[in-house]
């Protein structure tokens, strides 16, 4: 679902203050717009003031209604949803230490009052003391294309001990902070059926789903404070009193967070069209390099195989030890890397960390899925990218740890997560965030999913599945898919490139990964070569009875099998790589089903060994050490003691370095 409302479109531009300044023509459709201005008010903790917004009825459907995010609300009692699941009371015993949010008046366009008619809803889990979505009735029912626009002055305290959203005594990172409308998905929108709001409560785990929006966001904080947003700068400029206004215009993002610290340092740079603004806490300048390499390094990565940046402006944030909860984070156009003093070059966490948030700007940011439903179609894919991006330029095998004696892949950490844990069985990629069995959700959304993909990866080959994510890009970028769009765009692509050869589609793979709960395992189970005995005896002939050999003296005929075999559920296509005595080699295909599988030959060369999947093609394979046996010529025990020594030596090899 692709289509551009024009008359969204025009009144986002018709609203805005500004009128089209960041990007040449809306990127969305922008179904929601904000104006906000407000003051943050260091010594209270808060930011107050007014919210112009608009939301246009796309649907064919009267709307009688429109929700509100209020997230702020999450942090507001320990009975919220969000404080019940994470099992934690807030460990606030301060009025300062809660955070909330509150609506001190609302109106319609037409200057009614709203304020009675708002109700805290719980269309999660019926939570009555949960007041994370508020239901305000509108005074006249939405009609098809009519475009609602609400006035709210509102004040948001923020929570201390920053969980995303926050302060740390002079230390601010504003996000979830404003009542902020849910996504009302018309009849045939994901999987809306008849047309409906989609506004979730506040969970302790899971992110976010919000249409792309304008923001022109005015900010009075005091002068001495440095700032950085989603959005670009407009202006900033000293008022009375010791404080000062900054102006911000963000298009086409999905949420706008932004941060405020008075000892931020700051360090600007550029990579082709876009100008990057760096904000780090003293004592990381060593640092500095090394992020904004990382970040262009993915802009320029995933630039040539996704598709492009489309803004002109990024800032990312090293959050100070005392912010430290804000790290780790995205908000398109601003996200928050994470890192520590004196981090040594060789570990690189930092570099990581800027990656993977900066990747987010493609799977939350442009191809919008809803991360609270399919959060794998942001972290996993996330995660994926993240390997081939720290791997690429880090060095192959040392993508996370690059020291000169020694190195640790992505690849290897990534898949290790998914592959050792005791529940990697539990549940496949379907539940919504919070609904994951215990502690399961970053392994299986994150480390599964992107296991998975590098598994695709490695069997229907890296450009196609580059031209797959292209596609994805192209027709789902600033829109909101679904797995099953994506799984749609797989098919497509691999038919158009491969027509049958790995059958009629690929739903095979995504019924066994995605959907599937089983693991996959293929062994070497063994390896014979058994000499062959040829017949030799007496045989009737024309002139009588003759003794009869197949074979001369000194011929000898083997029989050499390997055994494969599968010990897990899921069946994919493996190659085997057979190595004999001479120094010949064979490569076969298997298309994985059968439990066992033997693979014979006959002749005068013997089996010294075989590895099933050569190239590491299934990360899934959450056993890497039976993928090669080598075939033990005698029992000397100097001999048996060297093969468990290699085998060791291979394990180390491939979970770490490769
Ligand atoms: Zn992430």
């Amino acid at each position: 679902m692709k289509k551009l409302y024009l008359f969204a479109v025009l009144m986002g531009i018709s609203i805005s203050t500004y009128g089209q300044i960041v990007v040449k023509t809306p990127l969305s459709d922008r179904v929601t717009g904000y104006t906000f201005d407000v003051e943050l008010d260091p010594e209270a903790k808060t930011v107050s003031g007014i919210m112009n917004a608009y939301w246009v009825n796309i649907s064919e459907n009267i709307v009688p209604d429109i929700r509100l995010h209020m997230y702020p609300n999450a942090f507001r009692s320990n009975k919220s949803t969000s404080s019940t699941e994470s099992g934690r009371s807030l460990r606030g015993s301060h009025e300062i230490d809660f955070g909330w949010v509150d609506i001190l008046s609302i109106h319609d366009g037409k200057g009614a009052d709203l304020f009675d008619s708002m109700k805290y809803i719980q269309p999660d889990d019926q939570n009555s003391n949960d007041m994370t979505v508020l239901q305000v009735i509108l005074n006249e029912a939405a009609m098809p294309g009519d475009t609602v626009k609400l006035n709210i002055e509102f004040i948001s305290k923020l929570p201390s001990r920053i969980r995303r959203t926050g302060f740390a005594d002079d230390f601010f990172f504003v996000a979830q902070w404003f009542p902020k409308i849910g996504v009302y998905e018309p009849a045939g929108m994901r999987y809306s059926k008849e047309g409906a709001w989609n506004c979730h409560q506040y969970h302790s785990i899971g992110e976010y789903y919000a249409n792309h929006s304008v923001y022109d966001v005015s900010i009075i904080v005091p002068v001495e404070y440095v700032t950085g947003s989603g959005g670009m700068l407009i202006s900033e400029d000293e008022i009375d009193n010791g404080k000062k206004r900054v102006v911000y215009r963000a298009e086409d993002i999905v949420d706008f967070a932004w941060t405020a610290w008075p000892d931020y340092l700051v360090a600007e740079d550029e990579w082709e069209h876009v100008k990057i603004r760096f904000l780090y806490p003293p004592g990381r300048e060593d640092q500095v390099g090394r992020q904004l390499a990382a970040v262009k390094n993915a802009l320029e990565y995933l630039g040539e195989r996704v598709g492009p940046y489309p803004w002109p402006h990024l800032t990312f944030v090293d959050p100070p030890k005392k912010g430290a909860g804000a790290g780790g984070m995205e908000y398109t156009t601003i996200f928050t890397s994470g890192s520590v003093d004196k981090i040594p070059e060789f570990v690189l966490m930092p570099e990581m960390t800027t990656v993977h948030e900066f990747i987010h700007a493609y799977f939350m940011g442009i191809i919008a899925n809803n991360e609270s439903e399919e959060p794998w179609l942001d972290e996993g894919m996330t995660s994926y990218w993240e390997v081939r991006i720290m791997d690429h330029y880090y060095g192959p095998g040392k993508g996370i740890i690059n020291h000169k004696n020694f190195g640790i892949s992505d690849w290897s950490i990534s898949r290790m997560v998914y592959v050792m844990s005791g529940d990697n069985k539990v549940v496949d990629n379907t539940p919504y965030s919070w609904d994951y069995p215990g502690g399961t959700y970053s392994m299986i959304s994150y480390k599964k999913a992107a296991t998975w993909l590098l598994t695709l990866q490695g069997i229907i080959g890296e450009e196609t599945i580059d031209k797959v994510f292209r596609r994805y890009y192209d027709e789902w970028g600033f829109d909101h898919p679904t797995r099953s769009d994506f799984v749609d765009i797989t098919n497509e692509v691999v038919t158009e490139l491969h027509g049958d050869r790995f059958g009629e589609d690929m739903n095979w793979f995504f019924n066994q990964t995605l959907y599937g709960t089983g693991i996959c395992d293929y062994k070497v189970d063994g390896i014979s070569n058994s000499k062959i005995r040829s017949f030799k005896g007496m045989m009737k002939s024309d002139t009588g009875m003759v003794l009869r050999a197949d074979l001369t003296d000194g011929d000898t005929i083997f029989h050499s099998v390997v055994r494969l075999q599968r010990l897990g559920e899921v069946m994919l296509p493996v190659e085997l790589h057979v190595h004999f005595e001479s120094g010949d080699e064979i490569s076969e295909q298997w298309d994985g089903k059968a439990t066992y599988k033997d693979f014979e030959y006959w002749g005068s060369d013997k089996i010294l060994w075989a590895t099933i999947d050569p190239d590491f093609k299934i990360a899934m394979d959450v056993n890497l050490i039976n993928n090669s046996y080598t075939l033990e010529p005698d029992n000397v025990p100097v001999k048996r003691f060297m093969r468990k020594f290699v085998t060791i030596m291979q394990f180390l090899i491939l979970s770490v370095t490769v």
